[in-house]
């Protein structure tokens, strides 16, 4: 598996682009233009939603259009964010978002694994915190942490659903996950294993 990094114009969020040559998966979901300009004619075939705020979703219906019924991971309160644009904080932008196709939403919680085309397996961890749609994926060499862990920068608690002491809980129980692994963060750059 590659993995490509695509930075977002809306708040520099970043999509992650799992590359298996023959067909690709995505960690979070902002500007498809420059995903089709990396994945040329690959299609896309799955989503995984670190959590459901706007800056990490707002690309899917446009996604939908290239690559209708592909399945969107997210856990129950990641759902209900895809489904109003007050709870995904879009409505206080230019351009409200509601995912349109609720029917592809898949539910995962803490403990599920996803095999991504029978080759690559992830575990899925639940690190609410900075919101409870927050999953952490966790790969054999790579960790995606979405907004729960950006590293070198504090956890953001205060948008509606943070919870602080929460939030310090799941930092901890990501750094223990991250032991040799690459981290893929929600913003900012790759961070090679922690020790
Ligand atoms: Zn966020």
């Amino acid at each position: 598996m590659k993995i490509h990094q695509v930075i977002n114009s809306l708040f520099t969020s970043n999509s992650w682009i799992l590359d298996f040559e023959k067909n690709c998966w995505l960690v979070d979901c902002g500007d498809i233009r420059p995903i089709v300009e990396i994945i040329g004619k690959m299609p896309v075939v799955g989503v995984l939603l670190t959590h459901a705020h706007y800056d990490h979703i707002y690309g899917l219906n446009e996604l939908f259009e290239l690559y209708p019924g592909i399945p969107v991971y997210t856990n129950e309160v990641g759902r209900e964010l895809l489904l109003n644009d007050k709870l995904n904080l879009s409505r206080y932008h230019e351009t409200p978002f509601v995912f349109e196709y609720p029917q592809n939403i898949q539910i995962i919680n803490d403990g599920d694994e996803i095999v991504l085309n029978g080759e690559c397996k992830l575990k899925v961890a639940a690190t609410p915190g900075h919101n409870d749609s927050c999953l952490t994926f966790v790969a054999d060499k790579e960790i995606f942490t979405g907004d729960s862990y950006i590293p070198g920068i504090k956890v953001v608690t205060n948008l509606p659903g943070g919870r602080k002491q929460i939030a310090k809980q799941s930092v901890d129980r990501i750094l223990k996950l991250a032991i040799d692994k690459t981290i893929y963060p929600g913003h900012g750059d790759i961070t090679s294993s922690l020790e």
